[in-house]
């Protein structure tokens, strides 16, 4: 049973207070999405909970299973059983993906013989073309095929907890199935956690959401069930706005460096 628990996260990215206070609770076998306007801060919420550089946590906690991993880097996070699929995920030329996967693995003792037919039957199950396993990691990929890259890694990693940050961006209808589909498999068989930030509700009609939050200006503004992504695909955002008026404030300076470091 895996548990991550974001509590009061407070984070900044150059400069600006961009998340505000979110909460919230993913534990295993759960899906929850997060929907919710452009530049509202989804992807900061994925980008702090996996640790990338540049982004400051300024309150707040983040726990898997009570232990704290804002202080791990981010491979420590990944180890811990986190993994995140990224809005855009990165190129790197120069590393093939099997190399990643066998890497990553070994690195937390679950190598093995083994591991070049778990990717084989992975991207059989997803539809990527095998030899993107052994191409540079993302190079020349479509978005499709990236997303679908992702999906690959998270079936072969096996982690506790999945931030999917628009897993369903520039797949098309068949592939969408596929992937939605094959990380629903994953909650069903092996208790994965999900948090799924999409801004489509036809994601959730195979990948199915329990928890629906709606995040606003850096808040959950709204929190509800499966109907909630009906009710947004019809009406938009428009009536979750949080009610205060001014625009994200800046960070102070004496705050900013007291989380430094
Ligand atoms: P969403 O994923 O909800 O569309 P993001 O989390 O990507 O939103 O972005 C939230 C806000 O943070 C946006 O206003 C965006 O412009 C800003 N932002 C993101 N990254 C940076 C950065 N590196 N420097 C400055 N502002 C950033
Ligand atoms: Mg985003």
């Amino acid at each position: 049973m895996a548990e991550l628990v974001v509590s009061g996260l407070r984070a900044a990215v150059g400069g600006k207070e961009i998340l505000r206070g979110v909460d919230l609770t993913v534990r295993s076998g759960e899906v929850h999405a997060v929907m919710g306007p452009n530049g509202s801060g989804k992807s900061t919420l994925a980008h702090v909970i996996m640790g990338r550089p540049g982004y400051e946590v300024l309150g707040g906690s983040v726990t898997l299973d009570g232990t704290d991993i804002l202080v791990l880097e981010p491979w420590q996070r990944a180890a811990a059983g986190l993994f995140s699929a990224m809005q855009y995920p990165t190129e790197v030329p120069g590393v093939a993906l099997d190399d990643v996967l066998e890497e990553a693995l070994a690195a937390v003792g679950r190598g093995g013989d083994d591991v070049q037919a778990r990717m084989r039957a992975e991207a059989e199950r997803i539809g990527f073309d095998e030899r993107f396993l052994h191409r540079p990691l993302n190079v020349d990929l479509s978005g499709g095929e990236k997303k679908r890259n992702e999906t690959l890694q998270l079936g072969v990693l096996r982690p506790s907890i999945a931030i999917l940050d628009e897993i369903d961006s520039g797949l098309d209808i068949d592939a969408l199935r596929k992937v939605a589909r094959r990380v629903e498999a994953e909650t069903e068989e092996r208790g994965l956690g999900v948090l799924a930030i999409t801004h489509y509700r036809r994601l959730l009609s195979e990948l199915r959401a329990d928890v629906v939050h709606v995040l606003s200006r850096g808040r959950i503004v709204a929190t509800g069930g499966p109907e909630l992504a009906e009710e947004l695909e019809s009406t938009g955002y428009a009536g979750f706005a949080d009610d205060e008026a001014e625009g994200q404030v800046d960070v102070m300076p004496g705050l900013r460096e007291s989380f430094e470091g």
